[in-house]
């Protein structure tokens, strides 16, 4: 029996970025769980189950995708599906773009399944607390009414990274497996 694992590319902020995020995650409301800090990512490629003989061969795919270096700056709150709050920049650098689509177009002829929704950029910051429970209990608390973090956050993305989660009775943790530099823009 092969040894799954769940693993997916993401951009994964410095300890700035990452508290800089933390500063801006609203409060949850009695329907909304926090993301742990820790895990605060962007989410370039979810692979879902993957035959962990195969980490070297993704790691390879990876290594041959040469990516530029970006500007990430966010300052908007959007709740999507009502399960949701994520903070999202405020456009799709080119780069971004193009490292996703190099991605892609390098897993799906080695037969990883990848998403074929438009990608949109985002950190996840609060999650409904019951999944999929269809109730309408607000994620956010009703105090916090404003769309925009107080500060926008410059996130200067410099590569990118392979993770794996780990699903544990707290919640999922990820372990990070391998990381890529982007290539200076200039
Ligand atoms: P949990 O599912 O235990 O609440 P989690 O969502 O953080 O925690 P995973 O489900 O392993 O952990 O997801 C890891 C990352 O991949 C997250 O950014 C998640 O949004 C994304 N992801 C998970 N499932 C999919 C999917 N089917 N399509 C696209 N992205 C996904
Ligand atoms: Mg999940």
């Amino acid at each position: 029996m092969p040894e799954l694992q769940r693993l997916f590319f993401a951009l994964n902020p410095e300890a700035k970025v990452r508290a800089a995020l933390v500063r801006a995650i609203p409060l949850p409301g009695p329907g909304g769980r926090l993301v742990p800090a820790d895990n605060l990512h962007v989410t370039l490629a979810f692979l879902g189950s993957v035959d962990a003989g195969r980490i070297p061969e993704l790691k390879q795919l990876a290594a041959n995708v040469r990516g530029q270096s970006f500007t990430l700056r966010f300052e908007r709150l959007e709740v999507w599906n009502r399960a949701l709050v994520s903070i999202v920049p405020t456009h799709t650098p080119d780069a971004l773009a193009r490292l996703v689509a190099a991605l892609s177009a390098r897993l799906a002829p080695a037969g990883f399944q990848t998403e074929d929704r438009m990608y949109r950029p985002h950190v996840t910051v609060i999650r409904e607390r019951q999944r999929g429970s269809g109730r309408r209990e607000a994620l956010i608390a009703p105090e916090q009414t404003s769309e925009s973090v107080s500060a926008p956050i410059d996130w200067q993305v410099d590569d990118f990274v392979l993770m794996r989660s780990q699903p544990g009775p707290g919640g999922s943790r990820y372990v990070l497996l391998s990381s890529w530099p982007l290539i200076d823009a200039e």
